[in-house]
């Protein structure tokens, strides 16, 4: 979805209205496409404060299908995202480039509807989610979803770290 900014940006003051449906059933986020489960329509305000200074504001609610980090399983999580951006197109795009904030979801000419969306939605990502905060996760031996079923493989012997930990354990125990 690409919004002209070519009338707005040519009289100062001036401001447009969209509200319209997010037609998107995936979204790409640092090269993995996540299904949109749901979403509410886009609603965005664009006022053109004077002097090529555009002011972004809106928001929108999406639920994408994500995958537990424990065990892959499908999760759902929701977005709740408001937009408030502000781009002043005076500066060239090497030093909106140096400011703070990606400000790439639009030039003089258009607002990327999805680059912005996509940009609040990194804010907003979650370091990782879990199915369940007692998710048991994948047995890194057989593959086993260790939620829905047990294995009988040995795994008292794999993790270096734990070796390590009973070591210093035995230490204590000859003093
Ligand atoms: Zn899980
Ligand atoms: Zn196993």
């Amino acid at each position: 979805m690409e919004i002209s900014l070519v009338k707005l940006l040519s009289r100062d003051g001036a401001t447009e209205t969209y509200r319209f449906p997010l037609e998107l059933t995936e979204i790409e986020i640092s090269g993995t496409a996540y299904p949109v489960l749901e979403s509410q329509p886009v609603e965005l305000v664009l006022t053109h404060e004077g002097n090529h200074v555009l002011r972004i504001t809106g928001g929108t609610k999406l639920k994408l299908e994500l995958s537990c980090a424990r065990c892959l399983c499908p999760v759902e999580k929701e977005f709740d995202l408001t937009f408030d951006r502000k781009i002043d197109f005076n500066l060239s795009e090497e030093e909106r480039e140096d400011l703070e904030e990606d400000s790439s979801f639009a030039d003089k000419e258009s607002l990327y509807v999805e680059l912005l969306i996509r940009n609040e939605l990194l804010v907003q990502w979650p370091i990782r989610v879990l199915c369940k905060d007692d998710c048991k996760g994948i047995c890194s031996r057989c593959g086993a979803n260790l939620n829905v079923q047990t294995c009988d493989c040995d795994t008292a012997v794999p993790d270096p770290r734990m070796a390590a930990i009973r070591d210093i354990f035995s230490k204590f125990k000859e003093v």
